[in-house]
């Protein structure tokens, strides 16, 4: 009999080879929650065994503590009925507990010592026979912790003493790091994550980094044209040059990738490599330094690094090194 690996998420990939070191199983990430698990398991037959692996939360057990699920229940918090409950194969390996999945996030609930997900219900109701699931805590019902967790899983950074994480932006290595679009953190604000892009144009200490008067130029720039783009204005937080002068800081609201902003980098830095006229808000009123412009160093900055980065972008210019 086959075993399929049912994930929701690619982060949680790494967990695989934590529980099942040398798995060579099938993983199917599913995606999260009813609908994704309906699409991506309605064709694998039913006597499959399935592993789920993944996070869950709990009101009260420790995070990253690793728990079995004993029994799978839905849970409809609005119903008055009793929801069904599935059992689940263990191998008292970890300690056990019942897991609620919801269609949402949970954010608080009078039910302890169980955890809560959003797609092992869905799984047992399909019916297949054989079924195990190992969960690891990523958070007390808060999305911000979850996130947490979800992103030190994906980068492997080190948890500083006292919970305090290692600003990622700092742990790169800048010796290696070429010209490009990459995230440089992800932060969560409320229940908004805000991306934070590194739009960087010089070759950090290897080539003359741009001009200040450049700089300012493409930020006056740069910051009109993102603010009236039809599409992405109001997801738009801030654009600013770096204290280094080797590029600037694109923040946007949402939890993105590079690949998602390069059409729209494509199209800013067309528009700074083009522009004629006045330099928007270039005068005593707007600008703190106004006369610190160079439109025609800005239009040939922002063709270079169109023409020679952007349009050709490599993984190599949208993922920071790893070493
Ligand atoms: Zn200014």
């Amino acid at each position: 009999m086959d075993r399929i690996i049912v994930i929701a998420e690619e982060n949680e990939r790494q967990l695989i080879g934590r529980f099942l070191p040398g798995c060579t199983d099938r993983v199917i990430v599913t995606g999260v929650g009813a609908f994704n698990i309906i699409q991506s398991l309605r064709d694998i037959p039913l006597d499959t065994e399935i592993v789920n692996i993944g996070y869950a939360g709990s009101t009260n057990f420790d995070i990253d503590s690793v728990v079995e699920v004993s029994e799978s229940k839905l849970n409809h918090p609005s119903v008055t009925y009793e929801e069904p409950t599935y059992k689940l194969e263990t191998t008292g390996e970890f300690p056990n507990a019942i897991c609620y999945t919801n269609t949402d996030f949970v954010l608080q609930s009078r039910y302890r010592d169980c955890l809560f997900d959003m797609e092992l219900a869905f799984i047992m109701v399909m019916g297949f026979d054989r079924v195990r699931s190992i969960k690891v805590v990523s958070d007390n019902l808060s999305l911000h912790s979850y996130h947490d967790t979800v992103r030190t899983a994906e980068s492997g950074n080190e948890v500083l003493s006292g919970g305090m994480r290692k600003i990622p932006s700092f742990t790169v290595n800048h010796e290696k790091l070429l010209r490009g679009i990459y995230v440089s953190r992800k932060d969560i604000i409320g229940q908004e994550v805000v991306t934070t892009f590194d739009i960087r144009m010089k070759e950090p200490n290897r080539e003359p980094a741009l001009t200040p008067e450049v700089s300012h130029t493409i930020e006056h720039l740069a910051a009109t044209y993102l603010r009236n783009e039809p599409t992405w204005k109001d997801w738009i937080v801030y654009w600013g040059p770096m204290g280094c002068l080797t590029g600037s800081y694109l923040i946007v609201k949402g939890n993105l990738e590079s690949r998602q902003v390069l059409e729209l980098m494509k199209n800013t830095f067309t528009f700074i490599a083009g522009y004629e006229g006045d330099i928007p808000g270039a005068s005593p009123h707007d600008c703190g330094n106004w006369t610190l412009m160079d439109l025609p160093g800005a239009r040939r900055e922002a063709e270079k690094f169109l023409k020679e980065v952007i349009v050709c972008a490599k993984a190599r210019n949208l993922e920071y090194p790893t070493d």
